[in-house]
């Protein structure tokens, strides 16, 4: 199950892997995810940090300008800079692994479309992943399972 779930940065010097699955994996169609990757959205695997097993290098976290007040830390290889995760809201025991930092980024797909209301035009998405404007409610679509994990790191 957590074959090809481990990844790194750019240069090589930041490796890591999951111990499991994520608990739910979100691609973010939002401006600041735009903005903050120069691309059309961020692809988010939500997993407990004790379970992402840091091989190599030292991620260094930048604090983000957020509307919401709400802290938001991307951490960057201190080489290379490439973002390998983001840390929402001050809540240290979540990660938010950015999937296209697997070897294989193939091995996750979006479990929900977030955000859709800013999704560049020419984007098409699937129909059966669930699509929101802007955020929604994890209480309804998160597996049982993931939601027990959740509630077991932050209550
Ligand atoms: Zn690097
Ligand atoms: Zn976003």
């Amino acid at each position: 199950m957590t074959d090809g779930l481990g990844g790194g940065c750019a240069c090589g010097v930041v490796r890591y892997r999951f111990a499991s699955a994520p608990m739910f994996v979100h691609c973010c169609h939002c401006r600041d995810c735009q903005r903050q990757t120069g691309s059309a959205f961020v692809i988010n695997a939500l997993i407990e940090t004790d379970r992402v097993a840091i091989l190599s290098g030292d991620p260094e976290p930048a604090a983000m300008p957020t509307d919401s007040g709400r802290p938001h830390q991307i951490y960057r290889c201190r080489n290379c800079r490439t973002a390998v995760w983001s840390e929402y809201g001050g809540l240290a025991a979540l990660r938010f692994v950015r999937v296209g930092t697997l070897d294989n980024p193939a091995a996750l797909a979006p479990d929900v479309h977030i955000y859709v209301r800013s999704k560049l035009p020419w984007i098409t998405l699937s129909q059966s992943t669930p699509a929101f404007d802007a955020y929604y409610d994890s209480a309804k679509l998160w597996p049982v399972a993931s939601l027990e994990r959740r509630r077991a790191i932050l209550g």
